[in-house]
């Protein structure tokens, strides 16, 4: 299936800017326009961003000579006067990198056209990888990735576990034994490349963002090895005070103890979610399939409903193994969220697993690297 877009203005036309920034602010509304829209003239670029015909053709112009906007041919309809030159960015003349670190055992990778579509997949080893090991194992795996390219590289992006600021430097990613590690410096310098790296959970936001259904307030908990999650709000991805927003896996549930962590507290909420901690509950001899669902269910909305209801979220969408996550879980966590919000303002919430599946994070990695290189999303 091919994820068509959606949504999403990175640049909105009438934003306050200031003028020197004018003319790059220009060149993103015109990218922006023939993404979100194919078959589009420079007329009627210009009537969809508000700016003179004029503007756009020297705009259109520059864009075409750096090759990121093409001419498609001249429009059939029957209109009266000159026939129009139809314009498209040029989504299959570039390559997209996108990595994915969230993955137990693997480091998986993918190149993609500016569409998202996955033309090329390589992972490398990375089982009980930590420290620098982990850093050479993404960096072969984008020598091998990059080696495959066939077009430019736009971009590379990058969604990692843990804690990560704004300028790509994980804070924090005790499962590879990381801090302070600037990795987004490191493999631009590794590549000469312009790369982002972000959060995993965060990533997966923006990817639902884009290419599923996720809507302006939205929170998307990713589910994995641990449990993470990506906040939207007013569609403002949020990072918070300290670069960790969302993380809400070690979060107590409750005051009634629960499974020691592995930070040390007990009954965390990834004690209750944590996909190796569910198996293993699933696993437990006179286990009831559907009883443990149920209870992991209930702790992920008590955990939530407060977030649902501080923020007036519209959707939460879950990502992960859909065979535990996607029937009794989802489910109980729905009733739980119902019987502990406001009906009126909260009922209309939507949750639902995502449609993206295991591509999700590369997906939202090609969204990053299309905001910040092209001012589109
Ligand atoms: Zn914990």
């Amino acid at each position: 299936m091919k994820p068509h877009m959606r949504h999403a203005a990175a640049v909105r036309p009438g934003a306050r800017i200031l003028p020197g920034q004018a003319r790059s602010h220009n060149r993103a509304l015109v990218l922006q326009s023939l993404y979100r829209t194919s078959g589009l003239s420079r007329a009627d670029v210009a009537r969809e961003v508000g700016l003179t015909r004029v503007t756009i053709s020297d705009l259109v112009s520059d864009l075409i000579d750096e090759r990121l906007v093409i001419e498609l041919g001249v429009r059939s309809d029957a209109r009266p006067g000159k026939p129009a030159t139809v314009l498209d960015i040029n989504r299959s003349g570039f390559t997209i990198v996108g990595i994915d670190l969230s993955y137990d055992a693997m480091f998986r990778g993918a190149l993609m056209d500016l569409d998202g579509t996955v033309l090329h997949r390589e992972q490398v080893e990375a089982r009980g990888l930590t420290g620098d090991a982990a850093v050479e194992a993404v960096r072969s795996l984008l020598d091998r990735l990059i080696a495959e390219a066939t077009h430019p590289v736009l971009g590379i992006g990058v969604g990692s576990p843990g804690v990560v600021d704004a300028e790509g430097t994980i804070l924090s990613a005790p499962n590879f034994g990381w801090s302070d590690l600037p990795l987004q410096a490191i493999l631009a310098a590794h590549t000469g490349l312009p790369v982002q790296v972000a959060n995993d959970a965060n990533v997966a936001a923006l990817a639902e963002r884009t290419f599923g259904d996720g809507q302006d307030d939205m929170m998307l908990i990713r589910v994995g090895r641990g449990l993470g999650s990506g906040l939207v709000v007013g569609g403002v991805p949020v990072q918070g005070a300290r670069s960790a927003a969302g993380e809400i896996g070690h979060v107590v549930v409750g005051t009634d103890g629960g499974q020691r962590c592995a930070c040390g507290k007990d009954g965390c909420l990834e004690t209750w979610l944590a996909i190796p901690r569910l198996e293993a509950r699933l696993a437990a001899e006179g286990a009831d399939r559907d009883t443990v669902l149920a209870e992991s269910g209930e702790r992920l909305g008590i955990a939530i409903a407060p977030i649902v209801g501080a923020l007036n979220l519209a959707e939460v969408v879950l990502s992960g193994p859909s065979e535990l996550l996607g029937g009794t879980l989802l489910s109980s966590t729905a009733e739980t969220l119902r019987s502990r919000t406001m009906a009126d303002f909260h009922g209309n919430l939507a949750l639902r697993m995502t449609t993206l599946g295991r591509d999700i994070i590369v997906l939202g990695a090609a969204v990053m690297v299309l905001t910040g290189q092209l001012g589109v999303s």
